[in-house]
């Protein structure tokens, strides 16, 4: 499988290991003539939302990732990949920075970035994901999904909301399974 990760900022070389570890080809994102290659699978990395979203649109990658994404690519995204999904970002108004164009908003949830606070900012838990108990999560400055469309399939739960979804091409968390 040749994976494909978005390498603009954050938690990219996480995402590329694991990915290795499963035996994938993996090749990094960094501009438009990296998506000449064959992809079978995106991965969104962990990170910062309004950066990853607005190096997106600076480096002309915005439009065809989101062109593949449509089109049915399967996309593999973690905290900041799936705000860069949602449909609806609560607080969007706080991140200045954002353009209506910085992320895809293809995902039908809203969610709320940084949801859980200074305190509980960053904690691992031990949960279950997709009908399989005692996976360790770890959360990192992790967004909550607040709202959810009933066609989204939950594959994990905390605190009575979604934190892994599936939709279609995309399956998206807001913990980091590739740290695990
Ligand atoms: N807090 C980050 C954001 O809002 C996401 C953190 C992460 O990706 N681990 O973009």
């Amino acid at each position: 499988m040749n994976v494909g990760v978005l390498s603009v900022q954050g938690a990219f070389a996480e995402m590329a290991a694991y990915w290795r570890r499963r035996g994938a080809e993996v090749f990094e994102i960094r501009q438009r003539v990296d998506l000449s290659r064959k992809i079978d699978l995106l991965a969104l990395p962990g990170g910062e939302s309004t950066v990853q979203g607005k190096l997106l649109a600076d480096l002309g990658l915005f439009a065809p990732l989101k062109e593949r994404i449509d089109g049915g690519l399967h996309v593999f995204a973690v905290c900041a990949g799936l705000i860069l999904l949602a449909e609806k970002i609560e607080d969007a108004e706080r991140c200045a920075e954002a353009r209506p164009s910085c992320w895809f908003g293809v995902l039908p949830v809203a969610v709320r970035r940084n949801a859980y606070g200074r305190q509980l900012g960053s904690f691992k838990t031990v949960g279950t994901f997709d009908g399989r108990p005692g996976v360790p999560m770890t959360f990192i400055r992790a967004p909550a999904i607040t709202v959810i469309s009933p066609q989204v399939e939950v594959l994990s739960v905390f605190n009575g909301q979604p934190t892994a979804v599936r939709w279609k091409n995309i399956t998206a968390f807001t913990w980091h399974p590739e740290l695990n």
